[in-house]
């Protein structure tokens, strides 16, 4: 069965990204590690740690999902801001691997003033420095699907495919967001998009490295390239899209997580429409 989750705050203490998840229902969830605004580090007390570690078993939320902080840009040409954004990663990565977090979610950065060409190449250069620093034995690294706002990396499947081969040894996948892919400029929203879409993964990239799939609808129109999440099914995607997902013989064992606007109890209500659209089998009379 997928899971469906949401995107959890985790302020004042890790541990409670369970107790979040656990009150609106989520089979799954995302959090920060650190404040996606700022550069500051901050070191977790053993205390927090293992709290988080006790607290994981209670409410059978699996898998858990990290997302990696907004600031950073492995594209960037700027050595100075490309070092920090490496240093941060590496932060993060290694509470990954202490915690046993299921999945790190990257945006792999954006060129701003640089070619595509050479943003994707700055990557590469990021990633292999990091992949040389750390051994990746609990976490997998997923690269997420962009919508190519301001010279974003990841909005074509070939660019996902120039930053995955590389590092095929490495503990490696992908994140898919169906908003970002519907601003790319793939149609998602109609069977035969969508069966374009998967296919030509499958080819470039092979389906099963496919992980995580965040779901949101999108406040923009299709070939945006903009990154604007909606409720679920309050956008330009429509339930049709979600439904597509969620009944796809590839990711029925997936975990499926909103990053819709927090907004009273919309989370509630986001996942429930997304639980309303999975076909379940006819009962056998
Ligand atoms: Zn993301």
């Amino acid at each position: 069965m997928v899971r469906i989750g949401a995107h959890v705050s985790s302020s004042k203490s890790l541990d409670l990204v369970f107790d979040r998840g656990n009150e609106i229902g989520a089979e799954t969830i995302q959090f920060f590690l650190s404040s996606p605004r700022s550069w500051a580090w901050k070191e977790r007390s053993e205390r927090e740690k293992a709290l988080f570690t006790e607290k994981r078993g209670k409410f059978g939320i699996r898998p858990v999902v990290v997302h990696s902080s907004y600031l950073f840009n492995l594209a960037s040409g700027d050595e100075n801001l490309r070092g920090k954004s490496i240093q941060g990663v590496l932060n993060e990565l290694r509470l990954c691997e202490e915690l046993s977090i299921d999945y790190y979610v990257i945006h792999a950065g954006k060129g701003k003033n640089l070619t595509d060409e050479q943003a994707v190449e700055n990557i590469i250069k990021s990633l292999e420095f990091i992949f040389s620093k750390i051994n990746l034995k609990n976490t997998q690294f997923l690269i997420e699907t962009l919508a190519g706002q301001k010279g974003e990396i990841g909005k074509t499947t070939q660019e996902i495919k120039s930053l995955i081969d590389p590092f095929k040894t490495e503990n490696i996948g992908v994140c898919l967001d169906t908003c970002h892919l519907y601003s790319a400029g793939y149609k998602i929203n109609d069977k035969v998009g969508f069966e374009e879409y998967i296919n030509e993964f499958d080819q470039l990239i092979g389906i099963e490295k496919v992980k995580v799939i965040h779901c949101n609808d999108s406040k923009t129109p299709f070939n945006s390239r903009r990154d604007r999440h909606e409720h679920i099914g309050e956008g330009s995607i429509g339930l049709t899209g979600f439904e597509l997902f969620l009944n796809c013989e590839y990711f029925k064992n997936l975990p499926f997580v909103i990053e819709t606007p927090k907004e009273g109890d919309w989370d509630i209500v986001n996942m429930d429409r997304l639980r309303k659209l999975i076909h379940t089998a006819p009962v056998a009379q």
